[in-house]
């Protein structure tokens, strides 16, 4: 008799819910996922059902979100969805970008539920837990599916990204756009090289992603930047600042936004431990910013207001005055992470 992996769930065309995977890991690490895909990438890729896609939100500028994958192969180091991957029994650190799990069955579970005569097209925000264009969208097509299933639904998204591969879906975007309204935020903290290598190891280049945001604008689309998380001591000084709004500048980002990284629970544990693996020299200045979860206000403004002095210089519109704001984009709260800011 094998001792491991057993079969924790059943085989067959019924894929495991996200708790039959939890109690998988529970019991026996993510060694047990024996239906798991691993690609090319390195990345495994478990099917899931999904019971609902439309999760409801509190706290935050919108009430509902929709993620296709959970877990995300762009494995930026300061993501704060990091510390969702623990409800499933997983860890922040290499399972967060290495075990992915893939809603198979999510747009029919939400075209049921955008039916639904309760449903009052309120904005879905797309990309608040996992990036909806990582690599494996390319296979699965899952956010493309969804954006149709919403247009036909005539209810308003936002979509944060950093996948350049948001390009191939411009022709369901526009009939988003015609039928009830989009948004597409561009993740672009810095484009420095150096930052851009260390903390976002799996993403694509930041000027492949301001062109990308250059070919939304171009077909029309309402698409802008967010520099987001500015992460100080990488990514936070008056030369790399400038030389990233005069980028997006050059590019046509229709907005721009910015704010300062926080840290959080599992994000936290994993961004300390990055620092002190691999620039140790820089760990009591950040234990120091991060006494709590957000740097003190006088350095979040000092950071803002530099930014907002370079969109000034360069022309650039900031997100919360563009004159064409809609109801897509609901009000901005103070403190929050620019990724759950719309
Ligand atoms: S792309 Fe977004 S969701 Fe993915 S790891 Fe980076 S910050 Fe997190």
């Amino acid at each position: 008799m094998p001792a491991f992996p057993l079969p924790l769930f059943p085989l067959g065309p019924q894929k495991p819910t996200t708790r039959d995977i939890a109690n998988a890991v529970k019991a026996g690490g993510t060694a047990a996922l024996t239906e798991a895909e691993r690609r090319a990438d390195e990345a495994r890729y478990q099917e899931v059902t999904c019971r609902s896609a439309l999760n409801r939100v509190e706290g935050m500028p919108f009430n509902w979100t929709l993620n296709p994958y959970r877990g995300c192969t762009h494995g930026c180091h300061y993501c704060f969805a990091r510390r969702y991957h623990v409800q499933f029994e997983m860890n922040a650190d290499d399972e967060f970008a290495s075990v992915i799990l893939v809603k198979h069955n999510l747009v029919e579970v939400l075209t049921r539920e955008l039916d639904r005569p309760s449903w009052r097209r309120e904005l879905v925000a797309l990309g608040t837990a996992t990036d909806p264009y990582q690599p494996i969208e390319g296979r699965y097509k899952l956010t493309r599916r969804a954006i149709a299933a919403l247009a036909r639904g005539r209810t308003p998204i936002g979509i944060v990204t950093k996948g350049p591969m948001v390009v191939r879906d411009i022709d369901v975007l526009l009939d988003h756009e015609r039928s009830a309204g989009c948004t597409i935020y561009m993740s672009v903290p810095t484009v420095d090289e150096d930052a851009w290598r260390l903390l976002e190891p799996g993403t694509a280049h930041p000027l492949q992603r301001l062109r990308a945001v250059r070919d939304l604008v171009d077909a029309g689309l309402k698409a802008g930047v967010l520099m987001a998380p500015i992460v100080p001591g990488f990514s936070s000084s008056r030369a790399k600042l400038e030389r990233t709004v005069k980028a997006i500048a050059d590019h046509g980002a229709r907005f721009v936004g910015c704010n300062v990284m926080h840290l959080q629970d599992g994000t936290r544990a994993h961004f300390m431990r990055f620092i002190e693996r691999d620039f140790p020299s820089m760990l009591p200045r950040f234990e120091k910013l991060y006494a709590k979860k957000y740097p003190p206000d006088a350095y979040r403004k000092e950071v803002q207001g530099m930014v907002r002095a370079l969109q000034q210089r360069y022309g650039l519109t900031r997100r919360e005055d563009a004159n064409d704001r809609d109801t897509t984009e609901p009000e901005v709260k103070e403190p929050e992470q620019v990724g759950f800011r719309w």
